[in-house]
């Protein structure tokens, strides 16, 4: 069973219709602790993905997240540009040979989360994207090893992912340009972790009207 087979470019679309309503407040949140051009990063790099949805759909998965990858890394731009494009790109390998049924997404997301703290030289708790990526990892994971049927596995995920972005607002940032802040990055979201959050519960709740 593939995850997303046939949904890719129906699913760059929500992601993108998502990512353009929350625009005005994304952009607000980096205003607030970085230098406010998230939003229009990532709408540079989903434009470009749109842009080629008819290869994408054709491709297997390995090869697919490796386009993804490789278009976000060179159109995006930003620390954003290179952290999404390591996601993508680490996916495409871990996902080679694989049919990506649950435990295999769970475990090739996995990797690509792993990928990008490396590349970012960051964890937990330092008010990232990756305060999103890693809770929807971990309960991908656990979820995947306990058999939780996939619904119930969904519905978890898409909670991890807004209870993580909301984690942000209290945290000190120790990455990014938000780190010269200090205690006055206290009280705002991080863009990164809320557009992550944002594309995440979009492709969850495609994945849940299926
Ligand atoms: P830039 O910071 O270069 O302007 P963007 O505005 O596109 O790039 O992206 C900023 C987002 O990137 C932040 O909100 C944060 O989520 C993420 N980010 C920045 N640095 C790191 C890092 N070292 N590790 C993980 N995520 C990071
Ligand atoms: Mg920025």
């Amino acid at each position: 069973m593939s995850l997303l087979a046939n949904q890719t470019s129906l699913i760059i679309v929500a992601i993108i219709q998502t990512i353009n309503d929350n625009a005005d407040e994304v952009t607000e949140l980096d205003r607030a602790i970085g230098d406010g051009d998230h939003v229009v990063n990532l709408q540079r790099g989903l434009a470009a993905l749109n842009k080629m949805e008819d290869e994408l759909s054709m491709l297997e998965w390995s090869p697919a997240f490796m386009k993804i990858g490789m278009t976000l890394m060179s159109t995006m731009g930003g620390a954003s540009g290179s952290l999404f494009g390591t996601l993508f790109i680490s996916m495409a390998k871990a996902a080679k040979n694989k049919e990506l049924d649950f435990k295999d997404f769970a475990q090739v997301f996995s990797q690509g989360v792993e990928a990008v703290k490396q590349r970012g030289k960051a964890d937990l708790g330092e008010k990232t994207m990756l305060d999103t990526l890693i809770p929807v990892a971990n309960i991908l994971m656990i979820d995947a090893a306990d058999n939780v049927d996939l619904p119930k596995a969904l519905d978890n995920a898409k909670t991890a992912a807004i209870l993580g972005m909301q984690s942000t607002k209290e945290m000190v940032a120790t990455k990014g340009r938000a780190s010269f802040l200090g205690e006055r990055a206290i009280g705002h979201i991080d863009a990164g972790a809320r557009t992550s959050q944002l594309m995440i519960c979009t492709i969850v709740d495609m994945l849940m009207n299926d």
